[in-house]
């Protein structure tokens, strides 16, 4: 974060901060039951930072999408009750919406108090990034500080709008989720490998293009790989294919200087005639798969392959997982990866998103230099995108 201010460089001390946070968490589906609270513990830091240093904190966060109404589902309460479990220190959750009660709620705010307001995008105002919702939203608060990473590539009123009426400035997690991508990004150690998967390359087009030309080499897997395979004259059969992005993967990979460094595809595949968890599949060859047929992982010779590039790499960043992975028949190529991503002393960064679910359901959160946080955003941030919610933070060249 060489040109942004931070939580550190300000005086928090006696001041009440609105801290942007992104606690989009996911539930078991049906319950109010948090099914991964790597969101809320990664701002932590943040938190206690902040209440360390003597400040009285307003958190806000979006969750889902209730496009700017009352959703009840999509209430912020229990994830209260959760960061009250995590900080050890009350946290009072303001229920309401309307602008009068909240402002009620938050006014004799004490140092060491910690608020949570309700889900921000119950107002219109957020999405819409309105010049009335952010003037008052900023209203609450003398620093805003945003930590939200996940939604940072999106120019709302809470992670864009506000900053033009507060000093503003990132916490911990941003400052190590823009240190930990930029790290991958201009100066990775070497060699350096990308892995790049997930169901489309439309999605990722972006992020392919920049790290082919930047990595020792890059490793394609997922539904994305259909679409290289065929620009490449394999008959992909019923894979997911995106026929107008296929001269694009040609280019790719013509661009590329395969064997000792470039972009590799999946030489084999596990398929099956029916996207379904149980369903009859095989192993074969890319170039054997029937016209009824579609991938669904990359196939025991290519994990194998893709495994020894990853052990002799001293870094590497991975988006999008190998296959369908929430499938047992499927899920062997993303495990073998992920396996070999995790071991040794490699950096490893993990762009957010399905990929971090992956990691999970095979437990190895903790065996990574980083997780981020946020899916799009760390691909967007990677793609050479500006995204607003850190452009729009103080300067030290422009307080
Ligand atoms: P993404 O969010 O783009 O990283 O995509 C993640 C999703 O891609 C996961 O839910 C996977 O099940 C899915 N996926 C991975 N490989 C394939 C494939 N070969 N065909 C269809 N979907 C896939």
């Amino acid at each position: 974060m060489p040109d942004k201010k931070t939580i550190r460089d300000v005086d928090v001390s006696g001041k009440k901060v609105l801290l942007r946070v992104d606690f989009n968490v996911p539930f078991k589906p049906g319950t109010v039951e948090i099914s991964n609270t790597n969101r809320i513990t990664s701002s932590l830091p943040t938190i206690r930072y902040l209440l360390d240093h003597g400040a009285a904190i307003i958190i806000c966060s979006h969750l889902g999408r209730p496009d700017g109404k009352k959703v009840s589902s999509l209430t912020l309460g229990p994830i209260s009750e959760k960061l009250t479990q995590f900080l050890d220190v009350p946290v009072n959750f303001c229920p309401s919406i309307d602008f009068c009660k909240i402002d009620l709620f938050v006014k004799d705010l004490k140092p060491g108090e910690v608020i949570l307001l309700e889900n921000l995008r119950f107002h219109p105002g957020e999405e819409e990034n309105e010049a009335e919702f952010a003037l008052w939203l900023s209203g609450l608060a003398d620093i805003y500080v945003n930590d939200a990473f996940g939604a940072a590539h999106r120019a709302h009123a809470s992670t864009q709008g506000v900053t033009k009426h507060l000093t503003s400035v990132a916490g911990l997690l941003l400052e190590e989720e823009i240190r930990s991508l930029r790290h991958v990004m201009f100066d990775p150690p070497r060699p350096f490998t990308a892995v790049l998967g997930g169901a489309k390359i439309s999605d990722k087009i972006d992020v392919v293009t920049r790290l082919g030309s930047m990595a020792d080499t890059v490793l394609i897997g997922g539904g994305m790989a259909a679409t290289f395979l065929k620009s490449q004259g394999f008959n992909v059969g019923l894979s997911l294919v995106e026929d107008n992005f296929l001269s694009e993967a040609e280019a790719l990979v013509a661009r590329s200087s395969p064997p000792a460094s470039g972009l590799m595809l999946p030489s084999d595949a596990v398929v099956s005639t029916a996207f379904h968890s149980e369903a009859e599949h095989r192993i074969c060859e890319v170039s054997d798969i029937e016209p009824d047929e579609m991938f669904l992982d990359i196939g025991p010779q290519t994990a194998e392959n893709y495994v020894r590039v990853l052990e002799n790499s001293a870094s590497v960043f991975w988006n999008g997982p190998m296959g369908v992975f929430e499938w047992e028949q499927y899920s062997h190529g993303t495990k073998l990866v992920a396996e070999a991503t995790s071991v040794g002393a490699r950096v490893s960064v993990i762009g957010g998103g399905s990929t971090v679910e992956a990691i999970s359901k095979f437990g190895l959160e903790g065996r990574m230099t980083h997780i981020s946080t946020g899916g799009g955003a760390s691909l967007e941030f990677l793609g050479g995108k500006k995204l607003p919610g850190i452009e729009s933070l103080t300067g030290f060249d422009n307080p």
